[in-house]
């Protein structure tokens, strides 16, 4: 059985080196963002397909206007419009002009749009048979979006492994993708140990205590990006929990308890994964949260992670949340970290990595990042993890920080890989 303590790190490359992104699959374009993407998008069409107004205006010869001034505007004919999905196909001759509509296409010669607001309406209603002023020349070119300037027929306009934002989902949906391909959500199953559990709508007796665990759990594995699946709770009971954790192997990707998973005299959660699969890590080096089981059970990864909430939370972030991330295809696995000064004292006991409940504020006066550690680090405690933005890290063989000392805060509120 593994039995020495290692390190966070050590135990992440341990998950990570166990897990692999689940099978490819076709969702609706729209569904995919946020997601990476698991293949290159290209489209079949030059986008935009025609040179086409930026403008609500006149589309001009530029050469006509060349001369135009306040003093001596230049007066053309407008001979015909065109209006949204309305395309004007007669020919435009020296000293004519198109009324045209944001996203019309420019007609074949003309290769300027003049905005209407800076039009002069001489006579008519500025449609056909209008004769409109001029008072400044145009620019070739001028207010007019040329054919492919996002994308020519042919090339890539989204590469795999690209995180899908809802503009990307837009451009996929331009180059003529209704569907794209991303990674399946992983079904990961949520099992709480406890034989002092009860559900969360049950009043509990003397001794026995709300399951929270589960619903935690559940929400940061969606959080996370799966599709997470509750299996109830099992009694602290050999056959029980075995019972349980059989049905999650057999039909999740990835299995997760909470409790029992200590040296106490009820927990059975190591001794099964030793028993019927193969036990990776006991112990990381790690507060909250030292008493995590990583191993594989029927092949499947299996987390089991402590009771107590906030235990069973950070070990969550730190050990699920990259894994499923993985597992989806991402590569940006890594929280951000910042540096910044503790407001008080830090003590600790133990030489173990601390990771805490913390909040970090910029002082809009000094611009520097300062660490509010007024929380209560107790690990029956989910509002103080609740009400944080960071954990705070005190690295293995520190007694604790001074007031004044930098820390690394991990942004456990911004998503994985955030510029900061
Ligand atoms: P254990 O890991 O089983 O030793 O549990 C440690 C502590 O967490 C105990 O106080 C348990 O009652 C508590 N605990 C275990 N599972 C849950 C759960 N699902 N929800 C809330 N508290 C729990
Ligand atoms: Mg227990």
């Amino acid at each position: 059985m593994a039995e020495h303590m290692i390190s966070v790190e050590e135990a992440r490359a341990i998950v990570l080196a166990h897990i692999a992104p689940t099978d490819v699959v076709e969702v609706e374009t729209w569904r995919a963002v946020g997601l990476p993407l698991a293949e290159d998008v290209a489209t079949d069409i030059d986008l935009s397909p025609f040179a086409n107004s930026a403008m609500d205006g006149y589309a001009v010869h530029s050469e006509d206007l060349a001369v135009a001034t306040s003093d001596a505007p230049v007066t053309l004919d407008v001979v015909g419009h065109e209006a949204a999905g309305h395309v004007y196909t007669g020919s435009v001759g020296a000293g004519q002009a198109v009324r045209i509509m944001t996203g019309a296409p420019v007609p074949e010669g003309l290769d300027a749009v003049v905005k209407y607001e800076i039009v002069d309406v001489l006579d008519g209603d500025g449609n056909e048979g209008s004769r409109i002023a001029f008072t400044h020349p145009a620019k070739v070119g001028e207010n007019i979006r040329e054919a492919g300037l996002e994308a020519h027929a042919g090339e890539r306009v989204l590469a795999a492994g690209e995180v899908l934002t809802s503009a990307g989902a837009g451009l996929a949906a331009s180059a003529g993708h209704e569907k794209v391909r991303v990674h399946r959500a992983p079904v990961v199953g949520v099992l709480s140990v406890g034989t002092e559990l009860v559900g969360v709508t049950d009043v509990p007796a003397r001794g026995q205590i709300r399951d929270a665990n589960a619903t935690a759990l559940l929400a940061a594995a969606l959080e996370a990006g799966a599709e997470p699946r509750f299996f109830g709770i099992a009694r602290d009971d050999e056959a029980a929990i075995a019972a349980s954790v059989h049905e999650m192997v057999a039909s999740c990707d990835f299995v997760i308890t909470s409790g029992g998973a200590s040296a106490g005299d009820y927990d059975f959660i190591e001794a099964l994964v030793h028993r019927e699969g193969e036990v990776l890590f006991d112990r990381i080096s790690m507060r909250p949260g030292k008493a995590i089981t990583f191993g594989i059970l029927g092949g499947k990864p299996f987390l089991g992670l402590s009771g107590n909430p906030a235990a069973a939370c950070v070990g969550f972030e730190m050990l699920a949340r990259p894994a499923i991330r993985a597992m989806r295809g991402h590569t940006a696995l890594d929280r951000s970290v910042q540096s910044a000064r503790v407001d008080a004292p830090i003590a600790k006991r133990q030489a173990r990595r601390f990771y805490d409940r913390a909040r970090v504020v910029r002082d809009p006066a000094t611009g520097t990042l300062a660490v509010d550690h007024s929380f209560s680090q107790n690990s029956a405690l989910l509002g103080t993890l609740h009400r944080s933005n960071c954990l705070l890290v005190v690295p293995e063989g520190m007694q604790g920080l001074e007031a004044g000392d930098m820390a690394d805060v991990v942004r456990i509120d911004l998503p994985e890989g955030a510029e900061l």
